[in-house]
């Protein structure tokens, strides 16, 4: 359930500090350390999943709590412009193995490709 070896386990168990905006059952949102836009929240399940490619047809209730913490994050920075993105794997830019959602916003953001 939980990797004592893994970054975001840590961060989710309050063993590293983190600035945490929002929480619930399931879900642990918090900045990101290197910031890349003026709003940047990473969204993470409190389980340990090392990424998307990890999820199963069970975990419909994970994917809407996820989404709904970076809603009700975007909200209140009053965001309605923003993205949500989750790389996947090194190749794809994946630096840090536990299933997280970037959510970026606050400055003009370019279209994908
Ligand atoms: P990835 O590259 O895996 O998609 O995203 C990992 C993100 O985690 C990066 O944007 C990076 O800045 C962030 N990050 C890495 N270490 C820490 C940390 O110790 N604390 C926080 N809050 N974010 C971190
Ligand atoms: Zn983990």
């Amino acid at each position: 359930m939980t990797d004592p070896a893994c970054l975001f386990c840590r961060i989710v168990a309050g063993a590293i500090p983190s600035d945490v905006v929002f929480e619930d059952e399931q879900v642990v949102a918090f900045r990101d350390i290197t910031p890349r836009a003026p709003t940047h929240v990473l969204a993470v399940p409190r389980r340990h999943l090392a990424s998307a490619a990890d999820l199963t047809d069970d975990d419909g209730d994970l994917l809407a709590a996820l989404f709904g913490a970076l809603r009700r994050v975007a909200a209140a920075a009053g965001l309605s412009d923003y993205r949500i993105v989750t790389n996947v794997g090194a190749g794809a830019g994946q630096s840090v193995f536990h299933l997280h959602l970037h959510l970026l916003g606050g400055r003009p953001l370019s279209r994908l490709g």
